[in-house]
């Protein structure tokens, strides 16, 4: 079998977890598998290269930041390579510019285009075990590019996708995927399987396990992807098209976000055209726009709110504040202290009453729901945010004892 393995930061962070890993790679080399290895920096290196950059110049300029940003990987690779050969075992270690990781320009945040499988092949022809470093890639004037923070997974995906590879396994310090943090939720288990749509919003919600993109792309892909630990041998989360037991299982994750912002515009005049003002002006200063609710109209006026990410919130009412008079609203409110939690679930699709028995939950709670929004296999509520976790673990009890 040809498997890519990726590893985290967290799991190489020392000189004693590369080794653990190492030992993990030699085993699955040593059972006869062709084996390609994608590493992210070690712990918190990353942050810390950050930090020297602001140091320096605090607003460099995005092709140097990703010069620097890239090195961290480089470090993992050079030094797994090492442990490798320390136990015997034939290895390269390669940067994304050697593998042709190609990129688009956007610097800190570049798309993956194609990966050339060219001389990943060639090494694993000659039997070594090709270490490739994560995150990083190559534009098309041959500089190095950044794929966002967490890309080291996306490159994973994408080097299986490439290979077609039998599996791809991303290394992690928790068991898989949780029905919800189990850091902070009483009862929370592991889940044998996900589907990919599945594992596509509980990612975009902010549950740290996958970056978004690698899910994106082994859908499209149809990769084998499983999420599994790093420090205990056993089976992990296994993210595909369909699971088995969607049926029983009317949902599989609850997450929350606490960096959202309500913002409501009360008082709009009840005509063709406002809603078209209020959000393209949000859109033409990149604000992302999430829940959205238009009361009803009262004696010709309506109120519009909508969320955005709290670090967008101060920006976004200025902007609405400074369209007052061409918009022709009354009043404009704002708060931050809200945090939005929803339940995602493929099960939502084949059974009914899954939102009214999360909003059940909450009512049994006493806590008050303030926007509601829905897709096929997603129901999100506002609440105030001194009542997120509460809520969580309410909704947990109800689908999950
Ligand atoms: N080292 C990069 C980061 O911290 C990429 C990754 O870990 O996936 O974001
Ligand atoms: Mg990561």
């Amino acid at each position: 079998m040809l498997i890519v393995q990726k590893f985290g930061g967290s799991s190489v962070a020392n000189t004693e977890k590369v080794m653990r890993v190492a030992g993990i790679i030699a085993d699955t080399y040593c059972e006869g598998n062709d084996v390609v290895v994608v590493l992210s920096a070690q712990g918190d290196t990353t942050d810390e290269l950050l930090e020297k950059a602001a140091a320096i110049n605090p607003n460099p300029s995005k092709r140097e930041l990703d010069v620097l940003l890239s090195t961290g990987e480089q470090i993992s690779v050079a030094l797994m390579g090492m442990a490798l050969e320390k136990m015997g075992l034939p290895v390269v270690s390669l940067t994304g510019w050697q593998v042709q990781m190609s990129t688009n320009f956007d610097y800190g945040n570049a798309r993956i285009r194609s990966v050339s499988t060219e001389r990943i092949r060639q090494e694993l022809d000659k039997r070594r075990i090709v270490v490739v470093t994560g995150f990083q890639g190559v534009n098309g004037t041959g500089d190095i590019t950044t794929l966002g923070r967490g890309g080291s997974d996306t490159s994973a995906v994408a080097i299986a996708a490439a290979l077609h590879a039998d599996k791809c396994q991303i290394f992690t310090d928790v068991e898989g995927v949780f029905t919800a943090d189990p850091r902070k939720v009483a009862g929370a288990r592991k889940l044998d399987e996900i589907t990919y749509d599945e594992m596509m919003e509980l990612a975009s919600l902010g549950a740290q396990v996958l970056h978004n993109r690698s899910v994106e792309m082994a859908k499209r892909y149809g990769v084998d992807l499983e999420v599994l630990s790093s420090y205990e041998r056993k089976p992990g989360t296994k993210v595909k098209e369909v699971v088995k037991n969607v049926e029983q299982m009317k949902i599989s994750g609850i997450a929350k976000d606490n960096n959202v912002a309500r913002i409501a515009v009360v008082g709009v005049p009840d005509e063709p055209g406002i809603a078209f003002k209020l959000f393209r002006t949000l859109a033409n200063s990149k604000i992302n726009v999430d829940i959205i609710l238009q009361s009803i109209d009262r004696n010709g006026t309506n109120d519009i709110s909508f969320t955005v990410s709290e670090s967008d919130y101060e920006k976004a009412m200025e902007l609405v504040a400074e369209r007052k008079d061409s918009i022709g609203f009354k009043d404009l409110y704002g708060d931050k202290n809200v945090a939005k939690v929803s339940i995602v679930g493929a099960g939502m699709l084949t059974s009914s009453g899954v939102a009214a028995t999360m909003f059940e939950a909450l009512s049994d709670a006493k806590i008050n729901i303030q926007m509601i929004s829905t897709s096929e296999i997603k129901v999100s509520v506002l609440i105030d945010k001194g009542n997120a976790d509460k809520a969580v673990q309410v909704i947990h009890n109800k689908f999950f004892n």
